[in-house]
């Protein structure tokens, strides 16, 4: 599988030259886009496409971008959900102004509008169950049966209609359908449900109304109350688009916008179904929308992304017509080039073995100097206490070596990063025979990492005092799934259950525990570590954002 990144023209697309070529031809004053979120779940790194594309015209435009909360369907909807888009869509960097909205804002006029369409025989109220509707739709080759409540007569349907408002009819009863045609070749033009009855509080009109408009007849209509010319949505709406036009003609709506598709992000190794992100959170697979496995914004944050990475991978990405799935390396790409860019350098050992330099003095303690970040003078440098006992990572030693390992094994020397080189002399094993500690000696005439008659060593490890450094809890995480295309409809079956590890006694040098900055960090070999929410200096936690190098992707090619 390759990670290569693919460059996308630079903010080129064809939703771009639409929006150019409507401003040449001078069609509107202004672009106005929106933003649509359902407000029944979390936003995930699909919506972050969404939310560059349509903030991201109108910036460039010089126009502007509406959020708007798609608040239709009380049953599924919650405040938590509609204050965590809210806070995600300014993390992801940007900004709606005074310009946030409520498809329910909109209840009275969408309700006087539907009326107006009873008057113009152009909707009728249908008593069939939602099964004989289904039932009654007809297929891609058949056309579908007119309802035997087709033809009510006007004042028929406005009387039920306005008792379906009134809370006359349990959950079901009825609808409000649109009159368009049964025999349409576009099954969303065989009489699509206008409304339906909900008996349901919303989070916002409360008890108010018992009636909710479906997403087709609130959506194209919030958008001409909004002004909103370009209306851009995923492609799975391109067959909704003659319906969005009908109801645009035949309403007295204020404005005409225009719906635009464009392919939905897909992800290899991720869902991004809502339905199966809340089954994830609900059934207790993970620790909630922001645990560091999903792929949620609230989830990428709390891992330790960076909203530049997130934005710079939707950039490359790219927008087209046609679904593709995107390897999820190229996510990872983004985010250690954002990473290695920026994040300060440090050291912590994750499995510590210890080590003591036999021919260093008892209680000696020296201060050394480490760099901050390689590239970056300007992030200055660090002192790291160094003393007879030291930890190094269990994996970077090994008593009897193959070949090619050539970090520390009895007889041979390693530099320690900063430091000195060390020679080892023994391994010191417990009952069960396993290695609990090492044996070195060290050069005192190497210190700061180089040897004045100019020896070489094969490795430089990084290591953490043993006095001074601080005991953390450290969260590796890998994909959540095991399948680089999981199962929307099985996918407890493709989990990956080795998503998360758990190190309780990783060792970390005390600058990475001290301060107050919440920035990520490059454990030096490693990869990039975040605080998790969680972390106190008492006890900190960690959790892994990404490892150095995109190991993942090669085990799971070679199986
Ligand atoms: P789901 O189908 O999983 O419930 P949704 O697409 O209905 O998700 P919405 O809250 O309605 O979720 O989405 C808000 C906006 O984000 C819509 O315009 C939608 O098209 C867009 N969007 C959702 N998922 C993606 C994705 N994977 N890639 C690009 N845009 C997306
Ligand atoms: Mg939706």
């Amino acid at each position: 599988m390759s990670t290569e990144p693919v460059v996308a023209e630079a903010g080129r697309d064809f939703i771009r030259d639409i929006v150019q070529a409507d401003l040449d031809a001078g069609r509107y004053k202004e672009i106005v886009t929106r933003f649509p979120p359902e407000p029944n779940g979390y936003l995930h790194i699909g919506h972050a496409k969404s939310i560059a594309l349509n903030f991201g015209i109108a910036q460039e435009f010089g126009g502007h971008c509406n959020l708007r909360f798609d608040d239709t369907n009380p049953t599924k909807e919650e405040q938590e959900y509609i204050d965590s888009i809210q806070a995600d869509v300014h993390w992801l960097g940007f900004d709606w102004g005074k310009n946030v909205f409520y498809a329910s804002d909109y209840f009275e006029r969408l309700y006087e509008w539907a009326e107006g369409l009873i008057r113009g025989s152009l909707a009728y109220v249908d008593d069939q169950s939602q099964e004989e509707i289904r039932a009654t739709r007809g297929t891609l080759t058949e056309p579908g049966k007119n309802s035997p409540f087709r033809d009510r007569s006007v004042e028929e349907n406005l009387d039920l209609f306005r008792r379906m408002r009134a809370g006359e009819f349990p959950n079901g009863a009825r609808v409000l359908r649109a009159k368009i045609d049964m025999a349409s070749g576009n099954i969303n033009l065989r009489d699509p449900v206008l409304y339906r009855i909900l008996h349901a509080h919303h989070p916002r009109t409360g008890n108010k109304w018992c009636i909710y408009p479906s997403y087709d007849y609130a959506h194209g209509q919030s958008d001409a109350i909004e002004g909103v010319t370009h209306s851009i949505c995923t492609l799975e709406f391109e067959d909704h688009r003659p319906l969005y036009d009908w109801l645009i003609e035949k309403l007295p709506v204020p404005s005409r916008p225009r719906q635009y598709e464009f392919a939905r992000l897909n992800l290899t190794y991720t869902l991004l179904s809502k339905r199966v992100l809340t089954q994830l959170v609900r059934d207790g697979h993970v620790a909630g929308w922001d645990d560091p496995r999903m792929p949620t914004m609230a989830g990428l944050k709390r891992r330790g992304v960076p909203p530049a990475a997130i934005r710079e991978f939707v950039k490359r990405i790219g927008v087209a017509k046609a679904n593709s799935v995107v390897d999820v390396g190229m996510l990872e790409f983004c985010i250690r080039e954002e990473l290695n860019r920026t994040a300060q350098r440090r050291m912590a050992v994750l499995r510590p073995l210890k080590v003591v330099i036999e021919n260093y003095p008892e209680g000696q303690v020296e201060e050394l100097e480490a760099v901050n970040h390689p590239d970056d003078p300007s992030a200055g440098t660090r002192k790291i206490a160094f003393g007879r006992e030291l930890y190094i990572e269990r994996d970077d030693f090994m008593e009897n070596p193959p070949k090619k390992f050539f970090r520390l094994s009895p007889g041979t020397e390693v530099r320690l990063r900063y430091a000195y080189f060390i020679k080892c002399r023994e391994a010191i094993k417990n009952a069960a025979g396993e290695v609990v500690e090492v044996r070195c000696t060290y050069d005192p005439a190497t210190r700061g990492g180089n040897a004045p008659d100019g020896r070489k060593v094969k490795a430089t490890m990084h290591w953490v005092p043993a006095a001074q450094s601080r005991v953390a809890e450290v969260r590796v995480y890998n994909q959540l799934f095991a399948n680089p295309s999981p199962s929307a409809a099985n996918f407890a079956a493709d989990l990956n259950p080795e998503s998360l590890e758990v190190l309780r006694d990783a060792r970390v040098e005390p600058s990475i525990v001290e301060g107050s900055s919440n920035e990520p960090m490059q454990f030096e070999r490693q990869g990039y570590f975040v605080r998790d929410r969680a972390f106190t200096p008492e006890r900190p936690v960690f959790n892994r954002t990404i490892g150095l190098r995109d190991t993942f992707a090669k085990e799971v090619g070679k199986g």
